[in-house]
């Protein structure tokens, strides 16, 4: 088609060349500095995904302070990315920094519990609500050790995952349905398994099509976002967390929410804002303010059943959990972030930013008649270049517009403001100010006007 997202793919095209050439413009420092890529490492940087940044090279970082980071050129950008929510309590949150300053002179890795751990045990089960807590290093690694427990407690061998889903670095969640059928996440790279063999897939908001998939009673755990949020942002319509939990229940199902990009709801997450009952609660990313860290909590019921199954296998099971993980940097900078820095007031400033945020680019949105949407989910605000709101991960799927919203990312970042790549992600954190979310609007403002003539 010769329009993506409503505009027309010679104007994005032009957009994108005159963003690109001002963004080199600004940066001759970096340019130099990556050069064709950094000497040592695979592609020629040290995360295969920093080439996957619509500008024509990775901004080389200085430093970054609250919600502002800055680059060796000099350019100072209002950081609405804050690392994919890694830092959505702002970058180096004081209290964590003097957390880590204070473990750093105390060891940093040492397989023993601390006074920090029991605080932090205490934190978690009133954060959070669930009893009994482990802790992990990536919110990948707390999904995998999850998923085991589950199948070790039903005795189920398969998971299902609506489509569309990411849960991170777990390999049995790429599965997707294809022209309705489930198959193999296209491009997964050393995938020799059929994972549809283990894995189901159905649509998110589809109550019959999950009581289809679980009628067989052989799933052990159903893994997914409160909101979908790694495609183009999939809302739950109403009643349909009710239905989840009681479809699950009703199959002897076990529920496992990830709240690590919908903790931007509230404290507790979207789980506790909205009194969901999940068995199993994972939670990674911004839980230590950007250290590692990541926690998965389980039920009492679930506990139970885990300990009953302990209690049947050879000692020395093992194979859950990893060297590094719980140890006293992370409790460190884990209880500061618990006790200090997720705090409501600090997620009533970031809500109250979100709100206006949606609200101002809604009205550029409408003020240029662009068939777009805009999506939110407490501090997470996201425009969509489609019309909304996305019922699913097929409907999120087609909603993208991958080169238009490149174009507009560098567009942005040229005007000062960071977005999330890929998906359009505009994140609030307790540091960023009014002043910001006025730049974020003005720049999508200019950029809308330039598309839209
Ligand atoms: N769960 C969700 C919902 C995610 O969005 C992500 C990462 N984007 C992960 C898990 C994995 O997190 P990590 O890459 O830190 O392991």
């Amino acid at each position: 088609s010769t329009i993506q997202g409503g505009i027309h793919r010679e104007h994005i095209a032009g957009l994108r060349e005159r963003e690109a050439a001002a963004f080199r413009a600004a940066r001759p420092k970096s340019e130099k500095s990556f050069g064709s890529g950094l000497t040592g490492f695979l592609g020629g940087v040290p995360m295969h995904w920093m080439n996957d940044w619509p500008t024509p090279f990775p901004i080389m970082a200085e430093c970054a302070k609250g919600a502002t980071i800055t680059d060796i050129d000099g350019n100072v950008l209002a950081d609405f990315c804050l690392g994919d929510t890694g830092s959505m309590f702002g970058h180096s949150p004081a209290p964590v920094v003097a957390a880590i300053r204070r473990q750093s002179e105390r060891g940093l890795t040492y397989m023993l519990p601390t006074e920090d751990a029991a605080a932090v045990g205490r934190l978690l089960v009133e954060t959070f609500g669930l009893p009994f807590w482990q802790i992990a290093t990536t919110a990948s690694d707390a999904n995998r050790f999850a998923l085991r427990v589950a199948r070790a407690v039903t005795g189920r061998p398969k998971i299902l995952v609506f489509n569309g889903c990411y849960h991170g670095a777990v390999d049995e969640t790429f599965v997707r349905l294809k022209s309705g059928q489930p198959a193999n996440k296209a491009g997964l790279a050393g995938e020799f398994r059929d994972l549809t063999e283990n894995t189901e897939v159905v649509e998110f908001n589809d109550t019959p099509a999950l009581e289809r998939a679980l009628s067989g009673g052989d799933v052990a755990c159903v893994i997914t976002e409160p909101v979908l949020t790694n495609s183009c942002m999939v809302l739950p319509e109403d009643g349909f967390h009710a239905d989840l939990r009681r479809v699950t229940r009703a199959a002897g199902t076990l529920l496992l929410i990830d709240e690590t990009h919908t903790i931007s709801t509230a404290r507790g997450g979207y789980t506790r804002r909205h009194g969901l009952e999940p068995d199993i609660f994972v939670l990674g990313k911004p839980v230590a303010g950007g250290v590692p860290a990541s926690v998965w909590g389980l039920s009492a019921e679930v506990a139970e059943r885990y300990e009953r199954y302990l209690s049947t296998k050879e000692p020395g099971y093992s194979g859950i959990g990893t060297t590094l993980s719980a140890n006293p940097l992370q409790f460190a900078a884990m209880r500061a972030t618990l006790e200090k820095v997720m705090t409501a007031e600090n997620y009533e400033h970031m809500e109250g930013l979100a709100v206006r945020l949606q609200a101002r680019l809604l009205d550029v949105i409408a003020h240029h008649s662009l068939p777009w949407h805009v999506a939110r989910v407490g501090a997470r605000v996201e425009f969509i270049c489609a019309p909304g709101p996305l019922r699913n991960g097929s409907e999120a799927y087609a909603a993208q517009a991958p080169e238009l919203e490149a174009a507009i990312h560098v567009a942005l970042v040229n005007r000062g403001v960071l977005i999330a790549p890929f998906h359009n992600m505009m994140l609030i954190s307790p540091a960023t100010t009014g002043g910001q979310v006025d730049r974020l609007v003005a720049a999508f403002g200019e950029v809308a006007a330039e598309l839209a003539a």
